[in-house]
Order: C-alpha cells, then sequence, then structure tokens
C-alpha cells in the first residue's frame, strides 16, 4: 500500500484521508516537512488557495513540496488544490503564488461567486471507470481556462439533464450555459487536479484513480533501478 500524505494546514483533510484509505492506501497527515518526507505522493485539499499558499510558507512547506514536484512525485490537487498546482492564475491576489507544475491557466471562482455550492454532471470517461457518471461537486471552484499541449483533460462539465426544452431564456439558462463545457479536471505527468470534491461522499473513484497513478509510479521506479 502507498502512503499518501494530505496537506492539513487549511481545508477538508479528513474527507481526503478516508476516501484514500477507501482506495486502498495508508493516507497520513502532513504539517511538517519531516512528515513531507515520508509520504509516497501527496493531496492538495480544497479550502482556500491564498491561505494555503501563505501556510505553506509560514509551516517552511513551500520549497520542500516544490521540490518534491520537481523530483517526481505524485501530487493531486481538488479546488484550491488545483489552484495551487496551476502554473498561471486568474483572477487571484497580487501576492499570490503557486506551486505549479500543471501548464495551464485557471480562473479563480470562475463559476460564480453568489453561487456557493452545486452539483454539475460531468463528461469523464476515463474517471468513471464504466461505473456511471460521477456527481460531481462544486464550491467556490475554478475551471481551467486553457492547458497546454503535455496536459490530458479528464473531464469537462455539460449540461443538466433537466434543461428546459423550448424558447425559455433566463439568468438562470445563461449561468447554466456558461458553467457548461468546461474543463474541470486535467492529469499532467504526474500530477492531478479536479475543479471540484471528489472527496464528498462515497464515490472513491477519482481517489482510485489517483492511487493507480501513485501505484504505476512505484512500478515504473523498480523496473528502472532493476535495469
Ligand atoms: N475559491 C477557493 C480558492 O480560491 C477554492 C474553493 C475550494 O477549495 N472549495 O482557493
Amino acid at each position: 500500500r502507498p502512503t499518501v500524505g494530505v496537506l492539513a494546514l487549511q481545508g477538508d483533510v479528513r474527507e481526503h484521508l478516508a476516501a484514500l484509505v477507501s482506495a486502498g492506501a495508508d493516507a497520513v497527515p502532513v504539517r511538517r516537512p519531516a512528515e513531507l518526507a515520508a509520504v509516497d505522493a501527496l493531496v492538495l485539499p480544497g479550502g482556500e488557495s491564498t491561505t494555503m499558499d501563505k501556510l505553506l510558507r509560514a509551516f517552511d512547506l513551500f520549497g520542500p513540496v516544490r521540490e518534491r514536484i520537481a523530483a517526481g512525485m505524485p501530487v493531486f490537487g481538488s479546488c484550491a488544490g488545483m489552484i495551487l498546482l496551476a502554473d498561471r492564475v486568474l483572477d487571484r491576489p497580487a501576492d499570490q503564488q503557486t506551486l505549479g507544475g500543471i501548464d495551464m491557466t485557471v480562473r479563480r471562482n470562475a463559476f460564480g461567486r453568489q453561487v456557493d455550492s452545486f452539483e454539475q454532471p460531468l463528461r469523464a470517461p476515463r474517471l468513471e471507470g464504466g461505473e456511471g457518471p460521477l456527481h460531481a461537486v462544486f464550491i467556490r471552484a475554478p475551471w481551467v481556462e486553457e492547458v497546454g499541449p503535455g496536459v490530458e483533460v479528464l473531464a469537462t462539465t455539460v449540461a443538466p439533464a433537466h434543461a428546459p426544452a423550448g424558447p425559455r431564456h433566463d439568468v438562470a439558462d445563461d449561468e447554466a450555459h456558461e458553467r457548461t463545457g468546461r474543463i474541470v479536471a486535467v492529469r499532467h505527468g504526474r500530477l492531478l487536479a479536479t475543479a471540484f470534491h471528489p472527496e464528498i461522499g462515497e464515490d472513491a473513484r477519482v481517489h482510485r484513480f489517483f492511487v493507480n497513478m501513485v501505484r504505476e509510479d512505484a512500478v515504473a521506479a523498480t523496473q528502472q533501478s532493476s535495469t
């Protein structure tokens, strides 16, 4: 079983720890550089990316996490975690930095500040694993505006099934239209990011996808060292 850490400075840490365990990993909270050094992979939870950026520095983890990312550690970021993994961020305070690593531009709070939380159907064949659609929960979520050539798009939003037929047109329709067709999950090498919160609820498929990435990585490392 791989040991996967969850950055535990802020955000929904417990939910990620539980989802990782049901996905077949050993899960441990990470608050200190020594704890980071002991894990095979890391999850950056949802919360508030500006706060997490500051806390990463205050806890002397910003540099060490960047170094591990550069050295190839698998990392999964959800929501605020997605923002932390983005090379470029729109609608951020001037002093907000990111760890970076994924060649993408994300827009913070893109789904609208008024709508705090909602569910939206996805098109995400690789994450579904043939077990039916994922129910994605978005909370003041970013979306991905643009990805570089090495980035694989794993999920986009689709229109809700109950969309009204006919000529009806109002603000709610416009918002639903705006939210449709957005990139909300990506993989770039060993980095995975979702704009939604797969740790909420009982469905551990996204965490299983990540734990499989970590396992593939371990297999590749063994093969390399034996050749
Ligand atoms: N809007 C938050 C941010 O910018 C992210 C929200 C979340 O993680 N649920 O960090």
